[in-house]
């Protein structure tokens, strides 16, 4: 009988741990609308989007050819479609990566990212959670804005 017991109490805690495992997955990964697999992300991506938009790589300055797409249009996430910059907020800024003043409504959310021992506020679709950049306060009027964007995060759809 006391067997039985302590079998039954062990059994009761390994159910309740797999509750609570269960739990804390299923609310990661419910945190975005889209989700996919590790697998899943870079078999549809391919390695140089997946490193940027699934494991926060920066791309190499200047490589990307979005930063001389200057017709009119929106630039959605790679990842997922959404619809993130329209190209009247690009701007010029220098830094080798496309960069816009304002994301389009509902199209970004933003979390703050110690890495590299600065303190910068990363820039995440807010459809699939892929990484797309960073946002900095030295962008030009009207917002004063610089969403410092991965081309490789980014497709463009012409108007
Ligand atoms: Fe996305």
């Amino acid at each position: 009988m006391d067997d039985r017991r302590a079998f039954l109490a062990v059994a009761a805690s390994a159910v309740v741990g797999m509750l609570l495992l269960g739990r804390s997955q299923g609310a990661s990964a419910t945190r975005f609308a889209v989700n996919r697999t590790p697998a899943q992300w870079r078999q549809e991506l391919g390695a140089e989007r997946y490193a940027v938009l699934r494991d926060a790589a920066t791309e190499r300055p200047f490589s990307s050819p979005l930063l001389k797409e200057h017709r009119k249009g929106t630039f959605v996430c790679a990842g997922c479609a959404h619809a993130l910059f329209s190209s009247a907020t690009k701007f010029e800024s220098g830094t080798g990566w496309p960069s816009f003043w304002k994301p389009l409504a509902h199209a970004v959310v933003t979390r703050a990212d110690h890495k590299l021992l600065m303190e910068r506020t990363e820039v995440l679709c807010a459809r699939c959670g892929g990484h797309l950049g960073h946002v900095f306060e030295d962008g030009p009027k009207p917002t004063g804005l610089r969403y410092c964007m991965n081309g490789l995060a980014l497709k463009f759809r012409p108007a």
